[in-house]
């Protein structure tokens, strides 16, 4: 069921979807669950003083980037190469400005490049090596390679190289077989606006780029209609654009929120792809749907108590 705001401001979150680890222990379970309550925590004090919806998704996602359990910032899975390339995007509801930043290495917050890439005004999407010279000139932090590669990352990337060998590509491992970040948000101004993050999937091919950081495929918001982050199996979003995909079936078709959310991750899952999103309507109902075994995700609205759900 989708849950509407009594009044005021909404936020949801997302930590990925995909499958918990088997045996993982009750202590990293919760570190996850610390990093989404802090994710919220940022969002909400945002939203809570009166705050732009961007300004809170933007805390939200930088918050999870920094937490160093989840896939972004710094807890980015690694590429075949053994490396973080990460991917990061942002939408403004009010007039469709966006920020994009895709395949860079060294960001330690590729949100905040985003949205300095959409401060500017000039470019949507940056990428590569001219996105991380724009960070510089920014001032936004850069870190060394060694910084993303922890060891469980490595092991995790040992592991689907295991898997894949013979097969090729990017498979799903035990621990967090993919994942992203994600938030969206509604403030009391009625603006609505959504981000997403990820290092992308385990394993991929060094110079790929997923879904998150492309406008209308893993990030999308226009202000009455909707806001959805999405994280999965990149490509199909990407083919479905399924954030504005979502948001189509809301303002052409007059569907709920729910009911054109579900419709999207069911269209995906029928051609092979596999993932969530979380989509927040022009009031603040809030859909969470899911094709894979489960998907890490939070909500806090104005007068509710901040609720986590980290399952398997
Ligand atoms: N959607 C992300 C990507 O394809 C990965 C994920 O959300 O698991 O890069």
């Amino acid at each position: 069921m989708a849950e509407r705001s009594s009044s005021g401001w909404t936020l949801a979150i997302h930590g990925g979807a995909g499958a918990l680890p088997r045996g993982l222990l009750a202590a990293d379970l919760e570190r996850i669950r610390d990093a989404l309550r802090g994710a919220l925590e940022e969002g909400s004090g945002v939203l809570a003083s009166r705050g732009r919806s961007l300004d809170a998704v933007q805390a939200a996602v930088r918050a999870m980037e920094g937490s160093g359990v989840l896939n972004a910032g710094l807890g980015a899975a690694l590429n075949h190469e053994g490396l973080a390339e990460l991917d990061a995007a942002l939408m403004d509801g009010r007039d469709r400005r966006a920020g994009a930043v895709a395949a860079v290495r060294h960001v330690a917050h590729p949100i905040d490049l985003a949205r300095a890439i959409m401060d500017e005004g000039e470019h949507v999407m940056l990428a590569g090596l001219g996105a991380e010279q724009f960070a510089r000139e920014h001032g936004l932090e850069l870190r060394p390679d060694s910084d993303f590669i922890t060891e469980r990352r490595l092991k995790e990337l040992e592991q689907a190289i295991g898997a894949s060998s013979g097969g090729g590509g990017s498979v799903s491992v035990p621990w967090h077989p993919r994942g992203t970040v994600g938030a969206v948000a509604l403030d009391i101004h009625g603006d609505l606006a959504a981000a997403t993050s990820t290092g992308g999937l385990i394993n991929k091919h060094a110079g790929r780029v997923g879904d998150s950081p492309i406008i209308g495929a893993g990030t999308f918001a226009e202000n009455g209609v909707g806001a959805v982050s999405a994280t999965g199996t990149g490509e199909y979003f990407i083919r479905f654009i399924a954030a504005s995909e979502v948001c189509a079936r809301i303002k052409y078709q007059g569907k709920s929120v729910e009911t054109a959310a579900r419709e999207v991750i069911a269209q995906l899952e029928a051609a092979g792809g596999e993932g969530g999103l979380i989509a927040m309507d022009g009031r603040g109902a809030v859909a969470m749907p899911y094709s894979s075994q489960t998907m890490l995700r939070g909500q806090a609205a104005a007068g509710r108590e901040p609720a986590v759900i980290v399952e398997a």
